[in-house]
């Protein structure tokens, strides 16, 4: 890695592969002999038609999209799915399931309520989001239009890692923060969305990966701009699409692919987040966060219960050009996102700083020698 370039744990927007950046920046000024960049040309050109189906394409084939799914690139984050997909699918018994692990699917929650019934499945709140409940602890309706829960809790670290079984009522999953980390069983799920910023690209654009048929059923108040039917027909190009950031992703889909896949990078993330968890329960002066069983491999989240102590953390970290490792507000304490561009280098740098740390500030170590 070039001097240049820090080891960036940020939860989002974070880092992205050099080679991605590299070759970015080779063709930012003559894109394929356009003689411009993808951010000057038109979004109905034949060049740009070759990087959005590129896009899509790679992207059915490194996480294995069937057919009978739509692959759309859409504006407004993952919030405004928070919106999109009650008007769009709270359509036959106006009601729906909703799961509470975090903040995000807390927001989802309490936005779905404008639009039909919510039923909270399970609730969180009481356990400060420490944990993923288990199939059991999950009370699901039968009558539910669909229901909702988010797959990987950003701020508070924790990853749920089965799909809950919902007895055949369509599953929707926020997996903003953990999209094509491993591999994933696209055919479980009715509805996939994901802000694009934490794991594939800048920025500005929302993937959402849904069954077809799932379309077409909004509510009759759905604003123009947020029917997934409309978004299908027009091949996410209704308006005009986030064109850089689509061809940023189409890189990252080529990087991912030539990487190996999600299966390598699930091999990978593990590699890493076993690394970083082994090393901060050597240390007392640490406290995880998350249960262990409920852990997240892309958000590691931890204190050591002194909140001067946490900042001190994070400014002698950022010396050695560890950055972007203090907590959400939400929760404080630090946290460490080991996204797909997160190298094993910049983990085990990070291990060797938490050493350090612990045997400057944090008394004695559970390890001899
Ligand atoms: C970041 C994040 C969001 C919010 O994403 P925006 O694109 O900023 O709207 C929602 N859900 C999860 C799980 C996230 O990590």
């Amino acid at each position: 890695m070039e001097k240049v370039r820090v080891y960036n744990f940020a939860a989002g927007p974070s880092c992205l592969p050099l080679a991605v950046l590299l070759k970015a920046q080779k063709e930012l000024l003559n894109y394929e002999g356009t003689g411009m960049s993808v951010m000057e040309m038109s979004h109905r050109s034949p060049v740009f038609s070759k990087i959005i189906h590129h896009a899509e394409n790679a992207c059915r084939k490194l996480l294995h999209i069937p057919d009978d799914y739509a692959v759309l690139f859409l504006q407004g984050g993952a919030s405004t799915q928070f919106s999109m997909v009650p008007l769009n699918l709270m359509n036959k018994n106006k009601k729906a399931d909703y799961i509470i692990t975090g903040n995000f699917s807390n927001i989802a929650t309490t936005e779905a309520k404008k639009y039909g019934d919510v039923h909270v499945a399970y609730d969180g709140t009481v356990n400060h989001f420490i944990h993923i409940p288990t199939q059991d602890e999950l009370s699901l309706s039968a009558d539910a239009d669909y229901v909702h829960y988010c797959a990987n809790n950003t701020i508070y670290g924790t990853q749920w890692h089965y799909v809950p079984d919902t007895h055949g009522v369509p599953l929707v999953a926020d997996v903003s923060s953990c999209i094509a980390s491993e591999p994933i069983d696209v055919t479980k799920f009715a509805l996939l969305y994901a802000g694009a910023q934490k794991n594939l690209s800048p920025a500005g654009l929302t993937i959402v990966i849904m069954r077809k048929d799932m379309a077409g059923h909004e509510q009759s108040i759905t604003p123009l701009m947020l029917s997934y039917q409309r978004m299908i027909d027009k091949e996410s190009m209704y308006n005009t699409p986030p064109c850089f950031q689509i061809y940023m992703f189409s890189l990252m889909m080529d990087w991912l692919l030539e990487q190996g896949g999600v299966e390598e990078m699930a091999k990978r993330n593990k590699e890493k987040a076993d690394l970083l968890y082994h090393t901060l329960e050597q240390y007392p002066v640490y406290r995880l966060h998350a249960e262990k069983d409920s852990r997240s491999t892309m958000n590691v989240t931890f204190r050591t219960g002194d909140e001067k102590l946490d900042a001190l953390f994070v400014e002698e970290a950022k010396k050695e050009g560890l950055v972007n490792l203090k907590g959400h507000r939400l929760t404080g304490g630090m946290r460490a996102s080991l996204y797909n561009a997160m190298d094993i280098d910049g983990v085990k740098t990070l291990c060797t700083f938490v050493e350090k740390f612990a045997r400057e500030y944090g008394g004695q170590s559970h390890v001899q020698g």
